[in-house]
């Protein structure tokens, strides 16, 4: 049968082994019990035995006459439940309580021979078909030959009744244990499953009603279920802030799309507006070309961003010493600084050799000093050190530009974060460029690092294992 929830699961199991534990139990005690008994039988029926025939090997020789009247003697009372029956040495009897009837147990070959060679008997007879008897047969050995038997019997009605009530006792407690173990069980398995009800309920309404903030109740108790809780919540905690990076991520791209659009549509409509001059034309298609370039720096990376989520970007990484990529780099960039008449100063310069992908490196570099351009006010400086610290090489790109607010620290390396939305635009840039050197540091399994001051400037540090500290 299958069960369709835990509990009942849970429950079947439990019923289902404690009734296997019973029963064998029940067939042990059973078993023991019954094995006891006997053996107290036989033991009793054995001492009966030795006091009759001892008595008339001391007393009264063959036949021995008044049996009721020696055990009343040596017991001190009349032994009713037992029988007892005295044959001669050919096997003929001579005396016998008065409480038997002769024929009810005979004399049987077997004891008989038993006796012969000196031994005991143990047998049980049906008298009347139905009442069961347990006889010993005794042989009484004088100067090696076979003077007596003696024989007791008794009956073996209480202790098959006392068997027959423990049979009736088991067959009713064990099913009214089990039962009662099944509600037991089923009431505290629906207790200790009762928090799974109210997770499913909460999973379903987040999935009918995208509600995302929905959390389960904590527990009290931090078993596995509320380990479980906990899980759940932190889960639905990341779940919802990638929904809400996610849903920002999508409006500010489109934002940014949109905006320089509504400027192409804008600046097109106007010029088709009436007829103009040559150079009128020439200067908004100058201006169309800008906007449609900041729309393709954009697009480029968001395809990088939206690549790396999914990790399809792959590495192309080779061995490379970082002093030749760095040292290239400055040198297109000093280009870009000349405009603003400011210098690149290289402090330092060691070779590091890393395992990079050479690309990604000079785009993540390049976008550092670009920024460091940007945001340097003329004739500023660029101060660039490339050191090996052994298990790291550390780039360290500092400029004496307008610095980064403490408060916008920590979330200039998100997506589409600027300090000065104005100003970036206006240097055309998205604010997308940190999240592409963060992700390329990262997939290098290096770090960037940023330390800044209000109108002193600021220096980025980026870190990427050398091949000696990967090793
Ligand atoms: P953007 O394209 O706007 O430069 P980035 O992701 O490269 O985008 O930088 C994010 C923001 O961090 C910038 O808009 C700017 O406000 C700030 N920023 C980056 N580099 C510097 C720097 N060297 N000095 C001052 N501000 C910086």
């Amino acid at each position: 049968m299958a069960f369709k929830s835990i509990r009942s699961r849970l429950t079947a199991w439990y019923v289902t082994l404690l009734g296997a534990i019973l029963v064998i139990f029940s067939i042990f005690l059973d078993y023991f019990l019954s094995k006891r008994l006997y053996e107290s039988v036989d033991n009793s029926l054995a001492v009966s035995a030795t006091v009759v025939a001892t008595s008339a090997r001391m007393r009264y020789r063959s036949p021995v006459p008044g049996l009721d009247q020696i055990f009343e003697e040596f017991l001190e009372v009349r032994n009713l439940n037992k029988f007892y029956r005295i044959y001669d040495g050919s096997g003929n009897v001579g005396s016998r309580s008065s409480n038997i009837n002769a024929s009810q147990f005979p004399l049987s070959e077997v004891a008989y021979a038993d006796a012969l060679k000196g031994n005991n008997t143990y047998e049980t007879f049906l008298v009347d078909g139905k009442h069961p008897i347990r006889v010993i047969t005794m042989p009484i050995i004088i100067e090696k030959k076979l003077a007596n038997l003696v024989q007791v019997g008794t009956s073996l009605d209480a202790v098959q009744g006392t068997l027959k009530n423990l049979r009736i006792l088991l067959f009713a407690a064990v099913p009214s244990v089990l039962v009662l173990a099944a509600l037991f069980a089923r009431f505290m398995a629906r207790r200790a499953l009762k928090p799974i009800s109210k997770i499913i309920q909460t999973a379903r309404n987040i999935g009918k009603g995208r509600e995302l903030s929905q959390r389960m109740p904590v527990l009290k108790i931090q078993d596995e279920l509320g380990q479980l809780t906990l899980t759940f919540n932190e889960m639905m905690d990341r779940l919802e802030n990638s929904f809400v990076q996610m849903r920002q991520f999508s409006s500010d791209a489109s934002h940014e799309l949109r905006t320089p659009l509504t400027v192409l549509k804008g600046q097109n409509e106007l010029v088709l507006s009436k007829p103009r001059e040559l150079e009128e034309y020439q200067d908004v298609i100058v201006s169309n070309l800008e906007e449609i370039n900041y729309m393709s720096k954009v697009l480029e990376d968001l395809f990088i961003l939206s690549k790396s989520d999914e990790n399809q970007i792959l590495l192309n990484c080779k061995r490379m010493d970082l002093r030749d990529l760095v040292d290239e780099v400055c040198k297109h960039a000093e280009v870009l600084a000349g405009e603003k008449d400011i210098r690149i100063i290289i402090a330092c310069l060691e070779s590091v050799k890393i395992n990079g992908d050479e690309v990604r490196l000079r785009q993540m570099i390049w976008n550092i000093l670009h920024n460091g351009i940007k945001y340097t006010q003329l004739r500023g400086e660029l101060k660039v050190s490339l050191r090996d610290e052994g298990e790291f090489a550390l780039l360290s790109i500092q400029d004496t530009g307008i610095g980064i607010p403490k408060n916008d620290l920590p979330s200039i390396f998100n997506r589409f974060y600027r300090v000065d939305k104005a100003r970036s635009r206006d240097e055309g840039g998205s604010g997308l460029g940190l999240s592409i050197c963060k992700y390329i540091a990262e997939a290098h399994k290096g770090r960037i690092d940023v330390e800044s001051k209000l109108s002193v400037g600021s220096c980025f540090k980026i870190r990427i294992p050398t091949l000696g500290g990967a090793k």
